[in-house]
């Protein structure tokens, strides 16, 4: 515990000091990375992720640049492939503006395309500051190389709010995003890292750390116009999105449920593999319609979101801490993505099934 913490406090102060020199000696402390669990590897990354010193993530704030910078530098330290268009960085042009809302005005971002309309942008609303991480693993087989899976996750989250007094009655403002996604988030980057180790998967896999997702999916939108592979031979995308807690709905610990399972054939594809992944026991809640995955989807990819979302009530409040995620439960789940993705990449291809694509206005 103490050499883990320290590792951990040593480069939470790296990443503040922003100094690559800095960084790339804390990510040499790889033995001790190694060394660890799988369990203990996630509750490292999440803790540095959902620490109080990245101010909630929310996109357009240096709290989700740093993070940004902390997922190249993970990555990185696992050898793959940067395919952003500044090493890993991927920027995502955007647009600040203000709005009317019917509680005052609010502070939106917005795709630099979707402010086209706009003729009132000043140079100080656009940024080029925010990026979606991207890497990639590249497939061994000429014959399928060419076609893409993605495994994603986005970063973001919802920043600092509205005080909110914690169980304690202590009051807290930073809305950390543990579990929403910050659980994803390095689930992803633990699986990139046992993918990138392993046997080189047949197709070309995409890890995507997208940006903007709580502000419309910006991230994933922008992913979509300028894709690394082309979209048309993108043929699956598998969201990693609040796994942090167990969900008594679906068995509990070690078990995650697929949103749109009923769609394609890719959840009764992985439960035949002996995935723990079922259907998503909430359909009124209309998950596969709430995450990065449906931007695939309405393009006709098979794209679905693994999740073991409980409903808890700290979803999108600052209580959403590390100290609450059940890191042996995430373990399990990542093993699941593991195969997941290594089906994906090596065996058949997921289609729709009848019915599937309803509700999704393909070629809209
Ligand atoms: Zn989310």
């Amino acid at each position: 515990m103490f050499r883990r913490s320290l590792i951990l406090s040593l480069s939470v102060f790296f990443l503040a000091c922003g100094s690559d020199e800095a960084a790339d000696d804390s990510a040499s402390d790889g033995p001790a990375v190694e060394d660890m669990t799988t369990a203990q590897r996630l509750e490292s990354l999440l803790s540095t992720l959902a620490a109080d010193s990245m101010e909630g993530r929310r996109t357009g704030t240096p709290g989700a640049q740093r993070a940004a910078r902390f997922l190249a530098q993970e990555l990185g330290s696992y050898g793959i492939e940067a395919a952003g268009d500044n090493g890993y960085f991927q920027t995502v042009p955007m647009v600040r503006m203000t709005v009317e809302t019917p509680n005052g005005p609010r502070e939106r971002l917005v795709m630099e395309t979707d402010a086209e309309m706009w003729d009132t942008i000043s140079p100080g609303q656009i940024l080029q500051t925010e990026v979606n991480v991207v890497g990639v693993i590249r497939g061994a087989d000429p014959d399928v190389a060419h076609e893409a899976v993605i495994l994603g996750a986005h970063y973001d989250h919802v920043g600092i709010g509205t005080p909110v007094a914690d169980e304690a009655g202590v009051l807290d403002s930073i809305y950390n995003g543990a579990d929403d996604d910050g659980s994803g988030t390095v689930a992803v980057l633990e699986v990139a890292r046992v993918l990138s180790r392993g046997a080189p998967p047949r197709r070309t896999v995409v890890i995507l750390l997208s940006t903007g997702e709580e502000m419309g999916l910006l991230g994933t939108r922008y992913y979509i116009e300028n894709p690394i592979i082309p979209m048309e031979n993108t043929v699956a995308d598998l969201q990693v999105e609040m796994i942090g807690r167990p969900d008594d709905a679906v068995g509990g610990f070690g078990h995650a449920w697929l949103t749109g399972f009923e769609r394609t054939t890719m959840g009764n594809q992985l439960a035949e593999a002996g995935s723990p992944i079922v259907a998503d026991p909430r359909l009124d809640q209309n998950f596969f319609f709430r995450s990065d995955n449906i931007a695939f989807a309405r393009l006709g990819i098979p794209a679905h979101t693994l999740s073991s979302f409980n409903l808890h009530g700290d979803y999108h409040q600052p209580s959403d801490e590390v100290d609450k995620i059940d890191f042996d439960h995430m373990a399990v789940l990542v093993e699941a993505t593991v195969e997941a993705v290594r089906f994906l990449a090596d065996g058949p291809t997921p289609e729709w099934n009848p019915g599937g694509t309803d509700g999704l206005n393909l070629g809209n």
